[in-house]
C-alpha cells in the first residue's frame, strides 16, 4: 500500500512497518517481526533490488566451489505476508513519517527500520579489489594467471578500514591450495593484513589456530601492518615496499548518506543498542548502515531482532526488549572442510571459540535467529518440490 503524500501520520492498528533494504538485517527483520508479532503489524518491505543473494558463498565461486544461492525477494516476502515495493529511498522526511523514493513515491510509515547496507569501493587505486558482485573476472583473471605461471606471487590485502576480514583468509587459504595444485614448487601466497594478530577480534584461541592452519597452508602472514600504496606489482608497508606479481584488496565500505537521518564522517547512521537513530523518533538502524564497527551478517541480524523485539513489544506482544550482545560467528572454509569460530565481543578472550563441528544450527555462514533456518527450510523446499506447510506439519 503506498500512501499519498499528504496522508497524516497516526498510530494504526495494525502498527505499518516499513523495512528498508532486501539483505541480511531487513530480511532477518521481516522473518522476526512475523515471529513475535503475527497479526499486529503490518509490514512494507522497500528494496531496491529483486533478489537476496547469499555473498559469503560469492569467496568460494571463483574455486569452483558453487554460486551463493539467490532467493526472491517477491516469493519470500508472500510467504511471509509482507508487501513487496522495488524501489530506492532517496530521503526520510520524519516531520511526516514518510521517505520519499527514486520513483517519486512517498511512502508513509509508523516505524521506519532502515537496512540499506553500505557501499563498497575500492582501497587502492592499482591492483584487483575482490568485489564479485561488480567484476567478478577481475578476479578469476588472477587464478588464470596462477594457473599459466605467469603470476606466481600473489599477496591478499586487508586495508586499514576494513572491519571484516574473513574473506581475506579464505581467499588466501583457497588460492594457496589452487596454486599448489597448478605450481606447487613456484608460488607464494601471503596475507597483509592490519590485524594485530590472525582474525583478532576473534580473540586469542582463535587467531592462535588461524596461524597455526595458515602455515599448514603455506600462507605466509603479515600482521599488524598498514600498505598505504599499492602499484601493480607491489606495496607499500612502512618504508619498505612488498613485491607481488598480483595483489588482490578487500573493499573498503562507505555508509548510506542517506539524506534526513544523522550520519557520522562515512555516512553511516548512529543509534543505540536497539538500533533508535539518534534523535529521529520511530526510526531505527540495523546492519552495514549503522554505526557499529565490525560490519558481518551476523552482527547485522542480531542487530535487527534487538530492533525488532522493541518494535514488536511496542505494539502489545509479549517480548522484552533488549541490547543486542553481540556474539561474531564465523564459518571458514577451508581445503580441508569448514572451521567454526565464534567469540562473544564483551569478553573476547574468555569465549574465543575455535571448532571443527558447527557451533550454532543451521551452521549457516551468516549466522542468524530467524532467517538461517527460515533460508534453510526454503532451501529444503527447493531441494524437496515440498512447501514449507508439508515442512512445518512434518515438523509439528
Ligand atoms: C564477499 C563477502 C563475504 C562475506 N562473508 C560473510 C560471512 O561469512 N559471514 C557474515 O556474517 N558476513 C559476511 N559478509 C558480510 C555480510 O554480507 C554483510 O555484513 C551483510 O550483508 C550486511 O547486511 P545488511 O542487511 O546491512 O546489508 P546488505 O546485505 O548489503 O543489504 C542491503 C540491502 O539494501 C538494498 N538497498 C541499498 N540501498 C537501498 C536504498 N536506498 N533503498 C532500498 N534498498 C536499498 C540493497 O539492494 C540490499 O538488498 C560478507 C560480505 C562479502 C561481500
Amino acid at each position: 500500500m503506498i500512501d499519498d503524500p499528504g496522508t497524516p501520520t497516526r498510530a494504526r492498528d495494525p502498527l505499518r512497518v516499513v523495512i528498508a533494504g532486501g539483505g541480511v538485517a531487513a530480511l532477518e527483520a521481516l522473518v522476526a517481526l512475523q515471529g513475535l508479532a503475527p497479526g499486529r503489524i503490518d509490514v512494507v518491505l522497500l528494496s531496491a533490488t529483486d533478489t537476496f543473494i547469499y555473498r559469503p558463498l560469492l569467496v568460494g565461486e571463483p574455486f569452483g566451489l558453487g554460486h551463493p544461492h539467490r532467493y526472491d525477494l517477491a516469493n519470500l516476502c508472500a510467504g511471509l505476508g509482507a508487501e513487496l515495493v522495488l524501489d530506492t529511498v532517496t530521503q526520510v522526511v520524519p516531520e511526516a513519517h514518510a521517505i520519499q523514493t527514486a520513483s517519486g513515491t512517498d511512502i508513509i510509515y509508523d516505524v521506519l527500520l532502515v537496512a540499506i547496507g553500505a557501499r563498497p569501493y575500492p582501497a587502492f587505486d592499482n591492483g584487483v579489489t575482490f568485489e564479485r558482485q561488480l567484476s567478478p573476472e577481475d578476479f578469476d583473471d588472477v587464478l588464470g594467471d596462477l594457473t599459466d605461471g605467469m603470476a606466481p606471487r600473489v599477496a591478499i590485502v586487508v586495508p586499514d578500514g576494513v572491519s571484516w576480514s574473513l574473506p581475506a583468509y579464505e581467499l588466501a587459504l583457497l588460492t594457496a591450495a589452487w596454486a599448489e595444485r597448478a605450481h606447487p614448487e613456484a608460488t607464494c601466497v601471503t596475507l597483509v593484513t592490519h590485524e594485530p594478530a590472525p582474525l583478532a577480534d576473534f580473540g586469542p584461541k582463535v587467531s592462535a589456530q588461524i596461524a597455526e592452519l595458515l602455515e599448514r597452508e603455506h600462507v605466509v602472514v603479515r600482521c599488524g601492518v598498514h600498505p598505504d600504496v599499492v602499484t601493480p606489482t607491489a606495496l607499500r608497508v612502512g618504508g619498505t615496499w612488498l613485491e607481488a606479481d598480483r595483489i588482490v584488496s578487500l573493499p573498503l565500505l562507505a555508509g548510506p548518506r542517506l539524506p534526513g537521518l544523522p550520519m557520522d564522517a562515512q555516512g553511516l547512521i548512529p543509534c543505540d543498542g536497539l538500533g533508535h537513530v539518534d534523535g529521529v523518533p520511530d526510526v531505527y538502524v540495523a546492519g552495514d548502515s549503522g554505526t557499529f564497527p565490525i560490519k558481518q551478517g551476523g552482527l547485522a541480524a542480531q542487530q535487527a531482532v534487538a530492533a525488532v523485539t522493541d518494535i514488536a513489544a511496542r505494539t502489545g506482544a509479549d517480548v522484552e526488549a533488549r541490547a543486542t550482545e553481540p556474539v561474531l560467528r564465523a564459518v571458514l572454509m577451508t581445503r580441508t572442510g569448514p572451521r567454526y569460530l565464534r567469540a562473544e565481543l564483551a569478553d573476547v578472550d574468555g569465549t574465543s571459540t575455535f571448532a571443527t563441528e558447527a557451533l550454532w544450527w543451521p551452521p549457516s555462514k551468516i549466522a542468524s535467529r530467524w532467517l538461517g533456518p527460515h533460508l534453510a527450510r526454503l532451501d529444503v523446499d527447493r531441494l524437496h518440490g515440498a512447501t514449507t506447510a508439508d515442512i512445518d506439519r512434518g515438523m509439528a
